[in-house]
């Protein structure tokens, strides 16, 4: 039988889509860096379906691309040019299995929005903790394929520390199941790290067991004006020594990201002006009342001040203006995008390294072009920027991106003489694909080859992401 009568015959007509109008979302990236072609997008319901799909493009040689989202920033659910792959969307995959208060866990599938994670969880009064901008649409199954990190890793960790158990769809189309609610499981390899950060290479995740947390009573959020960046190192780390296990986020942003906001978006107000230096929009979470926590806050502000590590600070008095303070951190990629995009680096560094890092890149990148103007901000709890490079008022982008590969590989390279990565957490995807081999010593590239063989000998499962192979890559499009 032909593999679309197949496909079709396993999920149902209207669930394979094959017309360039229908598959036409699920073949461009959020970015619109990567389009490619795929000779179906298939939306499987549950883990039976995926398995079979799996097999059957096993039978005809097709290659598969797991999506959820479609969220990612690195081209990595996005099928290359050939039209040869099979895009299984895990979108139709959103039931939430379980929740086990006891054990403080969630067991969802790979499909459930992340927004609708947190809903869960927080009408059994438990906290899901992973939190980031697009979690009105990207999926759990992306977030474990990607690592996600976001905004509370600070405090809880990222995708990986979220995950006790998983459930995988193999290239082969078995059916691996390792959903487990255990904090201790000493049997040998714990197999879903390997799964997690593959960015679908190794295999369909299809559910997942999560840990939750105690929701916390109150939560409070500032912004704070700071005169330069070692200043919001210093402030962060009297936060932490105040708050311990309170402190929940700490964001940082320079005033140029704030001015973009404020351009790109109709309708925002600055709460502070931004004319130069950083920002810090910090949050505590508290378990005891709103008196405890406000003290706290309070008295952390003020001696802040009195060291001369703040400026000036607004604190929310209200969920309404928390989340307005929020939204400010959060629309920095859409006015990006707004901005017609500009040069990405999602990169990690020691916490300790950033202000020297940054001090010293910005001033090679201002002395090579003259044109550049950094837009940086990230998560300075997890020692993670991004270190984004757009132009001047009035550059054309066509300047911008002429020079993108010499400004990445002068980024880079500063990144990896300050012991940092060139992915902290939106992976590597198509993007950063030919960069890796230069970053990553030719040990660690060979064992991950060498498990990439072990699970897909024939190299079918998201080929050409992450590792390089013959495939030919998605064709890069001018808008970005
Ligand atoms: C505005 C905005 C803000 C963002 N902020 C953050 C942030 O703070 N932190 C952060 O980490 N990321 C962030 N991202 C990036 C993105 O949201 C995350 O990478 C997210 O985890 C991707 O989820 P998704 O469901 O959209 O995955 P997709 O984009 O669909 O896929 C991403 C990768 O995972 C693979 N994949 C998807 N589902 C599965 C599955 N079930 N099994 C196996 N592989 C799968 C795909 O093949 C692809 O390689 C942001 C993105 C946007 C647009």
């Amino acid at each position: 039988m032909p593999l679309i009568d197949e496909l079709q015959a396993i999920v149902g007509a209207d669930h394979v889509f094959t017309a360039p109008q229908d598959t036409a979302p699920y073949v461009v990236d959020w970015r619109r860096r990567f389009t490619g072609t795929a000779l179906a997008v298939v939306r499987p319901r549950d883990t039976a379906a995926v398995a079979r799909v799996v097999r059957a493009c096993a039978h005809h040689g097709a290659p598969v691309v797991p999506q959820g989202g479609n969220t990612g920033l690195v081209g990595g659910g996005t099928p290359d040019s050939s039209g040869r792959a099979v895009l299984v969307s895990t979108r139709r995959l959103n039931r939430v299995r379980a929740i086990d208060t006891a054990n403080d866990t969630i067991t969802v599938e790979a499909g459930c929005i992340l927004q609708r994670v947190q809903e869960a969880a927080a009408e059994r009064d438990r906290l899901f903790p992973l939190s980031l901008a697009a979690q009105g649409s990207c999926t759990i199954g992306g977030n474990l394929a990607t690592n996600a990190g976001g905004v509370q890793v600070l405090r809880y960790g990222n995708a990986r520390e979220l995950a006790l158990g998983l459930e995988v769809v193999l290239p082969d189309g078995q059916v691996w199941d390792g959903l487990r609610g255990l904090r201790k499981d000493n049997t040998g390899y714990d197999l879903k790290h390997l799964f997690i950060g593959a960015e679908g290479t190794l295999g369909i995740i299809t559910a997942a067991t999560l840990r939750l947390y105690p929701l916390p009573r109150v939560r409070l959020t500032a912004l704070a004006a700071l005169p330069d960046l070692g200043r919001a190192v210093a402030l962060m780390a009297r936060a932490r020594d105040r708050a311990g296990p309170l402190l929940t986020a700490f964001e940082v942003m320079s005033a140029a990201c704030l001015q973009a906001v404020a351009r790109e978006l109709p309708g925002t107000r600055l709460p502070l002006p931004a004319d130069d230096g950083w920002f810090a929009l910090l949050e505590l979470s508290d378990h005891e009342d709103d008196a405890h926590a406000t003290a706290l806050l309070e008295a952390l502000l003020a001696a802040a001040l009195e060291a001369g590590e703040v400026r000036d600070v607004v604190v929310a008095r209200s969920l309404t203006e928390s989340r307005t303070l929020w939204r400010l951190r959060e629309d920095i990629p859409e006015a990006q995008r707004h901005a017609g995009g500009n040069i990405k680096h999602d990169i990690a560094l020691p916490v300790s390294a950033i202000p020297a890092f940054v001090a010293a890149t910005d001033a090679a990148l201002r002395a090579r072009f003259s044109w550049i103007q950094p837009i940086v901000f990230g998560h300075l709890g997890d020692g993670n920027l991004h270190y984004n490079m757009g132009g001047v008022p009035g550059t054309p982008l066509a300047t911008v991106f002429a020079h993108e590969a010499a400004v990445q590989r002068l980024v880079n390279d500063a990144v990896q003489a300050h012991q940092g990565s060139i992915s902290a957490e939106h992976g590597i995807g198509q993007l950063k694909r030919d960069l890796l081999p230069d970053y990553k010593s030719a040990l660690e590239l060979d064992l991950m080859r060498a498990i990439k063989a072990a699970l897909d000998p024939t190299d079918r499962m998201n080929p050409g992401k992450l590792l390089a192979t013959a495939a030919p890559s998605g064709d890069t499009v001018q808008a970005r």
